[in-house]
């Protein structure tokens, strides 16, 4: 016999796709739908074909691992790999019809190399560093590859691209440097399209969506303009199990180190999920559950299993109740606020070991 897990996260499909279609609709080029890291902790075997139906030709992934597990989900659409490519993975690129992501010279040759290998031209996109430091040819490399085209021999340049290092802060001077840097860029690249918004680079100036728009929080829900209204369908929702209720004295301490103690005769509800789930260690004494819309504290410590709340005073609680810790009184990023983080940390830092229910999940084919 086997038993659920205790407390349950709901995963809302189809506002993935609402979101993903909502996104792709406020600018005229085409939007790819990013499920690297597990789609964002939410379950890339689910996402990708829910974004696919939902008209999605195009996914990114960080790592070729990644893209091998979506890539039998997603029909003919194109899969590109962000990271990387290493030697021994070219020939399983071409292999399973994955487009690599180019990002330096060594990389280039690799993937020229193996053009010559199959007998074809290979599609690439090739990205630029404009100022993140981090993958991308850096201004040296750009004038070796410009004083010598025939390294791109045997290879079609699909898109340039390039990653905004502030897009979230939409005034940051930054955004336009980056702009126009690879758009310099893309000059030597007539025949090449454009690629450079992630989900907040969409709601800056609209040449920034450009001709491929690569979000991916947003699609999961996360808010692309911090500070102002959340425009996207909340997607996540997290109910954690009560698995005891006990009623203490003032005075008393409350889990390890004792860090709060009751300063009335207070109710304790002892909750099924803790740091070993994604709910963070340092959100102790620091967040709240739900209870029908009713906050309850967060008191002592997270510890690697189980947290407490103080229910004090709310009616109709029992054993075998849950608490929301996640949900339209908690959003991710209001969580995220509460762990000194972002809204991406909390999605991806969600457990392994819930019970998960997928709301409108594609049938698989
Ligand atoms: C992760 C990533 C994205 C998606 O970013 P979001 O902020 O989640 O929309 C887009 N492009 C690149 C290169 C990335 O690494």
């Amino acid at each position: 016999m086997s038993f659920a897990p205790p407390s349950l996260l709901t995963i809302d499909l189809d506002a993935i796709a609402a979101n993903w279609r909502w996104l792709d609709a406020r600018h005229p080029g085409q939007t790819a739908g990013v499920v690297k890291a597990n789609a964002y902790g939410l379950g890339a075997a689910y996402v990708a074909p829910k974004l696919f139906a939902a008209g999605c030709r195009n996914f990114f992934t960080a790592h070729l691992a990644e893209a091998l597990t979506i890539r039998p989900l997603v029909g003919q659409a194109n899969v590109m790999v962000l990271h990387a490519m290493l030697p021994d993975e070219a020939e399983v690129f071409t292999h399973h019809g994955i487009t690599p992501v180019l990002s330096s010279l060594p990389e280039i040759a690799l993937w020229a190399t193996e053009g010559k290998r199959v007998g074809r031209v290979l599609p690439a996109l090739l990205q630029v560093d404009t100022g993140m430091s981090r993958l991308g040819l850096s201004a040296e490399e750009t004038r070796v590859l410009f004083n010598n085209p025939d390294l791109l021999t045997g290879i079609t340049i699909t898109h340039v691209m390039t990653h905004l290092m502030n897009a979230e802060i939409s005034e940051h001077p930054s955004n336009e440097t980056q702009y126009q840097r690879i758009r310099t860029f893309q000059r030597q690249f007539p025949d090449a399209r454009l690629s450079l918004a992630n989900s907040s680079g969409l709601f800056l100036a609209p040449k920034f969506a450009a001709d491929l728009a690569r979000p991916g929080a947003a699609l999961y829900g996360v808010n692309p303009t911090p500070g102002r209204l959340n425009p996207l369908t909340p997607v996540v929702q997290l109910h954690g199990k009560i698995i005891a209720l006990r009623d203490v004295e003032p005075g008393t301490e409350v889990g390890y180190n004792g860090v709060w103690t009751a300063r009335r005769p207070s109710r304790i509800a002892t909750v099924a999920v803790g740091y070993a789930d994604g709910y963070f260690r340092c959100l102790t004494n620091q967040a709240f559950g739900y209870f029908d819309g009713t906050p309850a504290p967060l008191v002592g410590r997270v510890s690697m299993d189980l947290t407490t709340f103080d229910v004090t005073g709310i009616a109709n609680l029992n054993l075998g109740d849950s608490l929301e810790l996640l949900g339209p009184h908690c959003t991710p990023d209001n969580l995220a606020q509460a762990a000194n983080t972002n809204g991406y940390e909390i999605l991806t830092a969600l457990g392994a070991r819930y019970q998960r229910h997928y709301i409108g999940a594609v049938p698989a084919t």
